[in-house]
């Protein structure tokens, strides 16, 4: 069985968030050899991990193979999304309508306190609150909309269906049909990341950096862990909040690594007045994305292929972002300049575009959480609700859903 994550590049050139401030997390130098949980990952996920497991008295460490927050977060748009990949009406078809529905509603709530927790933090990430817009495309149709609004209407999601003439009027787009929901949100992932460390190491958790976990033994209640610089942690409970870089023992079929692009513009792009309220998307495959921030950038992405290492090509970095800038331009009937951040990523990818959560076989009070797409952030939160729920001792009713599989 392969007990640790293998290494792989998670992202290419510059995210706009690398050269923002306030994305710093110190991490100490010493290994404690005892705690209660050892979390492997400091990045959102591994963030709102140990933020769910503070205060209940237990020695908490975060060990991460780079500096914390370097990882995939700091490639993320940062759109945070409700609506799942894949709609429900299409979820619905794949797992069933009790399945399908308790994911859109978790997934809801997830944003709901994500949000919450960011404010009463006070983490200044340039967290706004945002309505979504998913347009019609080429793989989900005026049609296809229609019924998903249906489905979402039917079990309490709110959603408004619009027409191509309702689209036009109020945001001068041209598609068939959209659909407008409530409950988004967009921060900066890196500094929203950082305070949540920040805080979590108020409440008494350690981190240590530039360490890799390389291998783990679970020895009757307890995991024997060694480290890349030769020491070994003894822990009750292992989190593997390691992204893309997923544990070796749980990896399979059905999640997939594949590519995709993004950019930023500079700030004060010209941009219609209402972008500022909404995230959008589109039924496309490939999808096209974007939204704005506070000081007027547009960010996009989109443009996913395949192939795990096409975003390290730059010849690619090129002709995607001239791919993404000329869908945009045509969308939204105005010229998009040059960049002024392009950037490309690994990415996750399940069939049913809902993530694994859950304990890892073989091993005792061992969990990883992986197959994260473009609700990452979303589902990070709901993990951690999950594991840290398993820890404390009681059974979230929804475990089963994401379970392996
Ligand atoms: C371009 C792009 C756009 C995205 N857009 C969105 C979006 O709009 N909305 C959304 O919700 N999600 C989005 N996502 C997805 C989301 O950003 C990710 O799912 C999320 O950031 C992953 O966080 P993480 O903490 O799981 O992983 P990471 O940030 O990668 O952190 C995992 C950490 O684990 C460490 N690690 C791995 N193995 C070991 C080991 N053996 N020992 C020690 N450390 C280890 C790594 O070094 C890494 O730092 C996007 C992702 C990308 C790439």
């Amino acid at each position: 069985m392969e007990t640790t994550t293998r290494k792989r590049k998670l992202r290419s050139f510059q995210p706009l968030w690398a050269s923002t401030r306030k994305i710093q997390v110190a991490a100490q130098h010493s290994i404690p050899a005892n705690v209660d949980v050892l979390i492997v990952g400091a990045g959102i996920g591994g963030a709102l991990m140990a933020l769910s497991l503070v205060k209940r008295n237990l020695t908490i460490l975060a060990v991460d193979r780079r500096q914390p927050v370097q990882g995939s977060t700091l490639a993320s748009t940062a759109m945070i999304q409700h609506e799942i990949d894949v709609p429900l009406h299409r979820l619905t078809a794949m797992l069933g309508q009790a399945k399908a529905t308790r994911a859109w509603q978790r997934s809801a709530k997830a944003v709901e306190t994500l949000t919450s927790l960011a404010d009463n933090l006070d983490i200044d990430c340039g967290l706004e609150r945002k309505k979504s817009l998913y347009l019609a495309g080429d793989a989900y149709g005026a049609r296809a909309l229609r019924a998903e609004v249906a489905a979402r209407e039917k079990v309490g999601i709110s959603a408004t269906f619009l027409n191509a003439k309702q689209l036009h009027e109020r945001f001068g787009l041209q598609r068939t049909a959209a659909i407008e929901s409530a409950i988004s949100a967009s921060a900066n992932p890196a500094q929203l990341t950082a305070g949540l460390w920040h805080n979590a190491q108020e409440n008494g958790v350690s981190i240590v950096s530039d360490t890799e976990i390389s291998d783990i033994r679970s020895v009757d209640d307890w995991n024997i862990v060694a480290t890349s610089r030769g020491e070994i942690i003894q822990a009750r409970h292992v989190v593997f909040c390691t992204g893309y870089e997923f544990l070796g023992a749980v990896a399979n079929q059905e999640h997939r690594i594949i590519s995709t692009w993004a950019l930023a513009t500079k700030p004060h792009h010209p941009r219609p007045s209402w972008l500022k309220d909404y995230v959008l998307w589109e039924g496309s495959d490939p999808y096209l994305y974007f939204r704005s921030t506070a000081d007027g950038r547009i960010i996009a992405g989109g443009e996913d292929e395949d192939d795990p290492t096409a975003f390290q090509d730059p010849i690619k970095l090129r002709s995607k972002s001239k791919n993404l800038r000329a869908k945009l331009s045509a969308l939204l009937k105005m010229p998009i300049a040059e960049p002024a951040y392009q950037w490309a990523a690994a990415f996750g990818m399940t069939a049913d575009g809902l993530p694994i959560i859950g304990s890892v076989p073989g091993l005792s009070n061992v969990y990883a959480v992986m197959g994260y797409g473009g609700n990452g952030i979303t589902y990070s939160q709901i993990a951690a609700e999950i594991v840290s729920s398993a820890i404390l001792g009681h059974q979230d009713p929804d475990s089963g859903l994401f379970a392996f599989r």
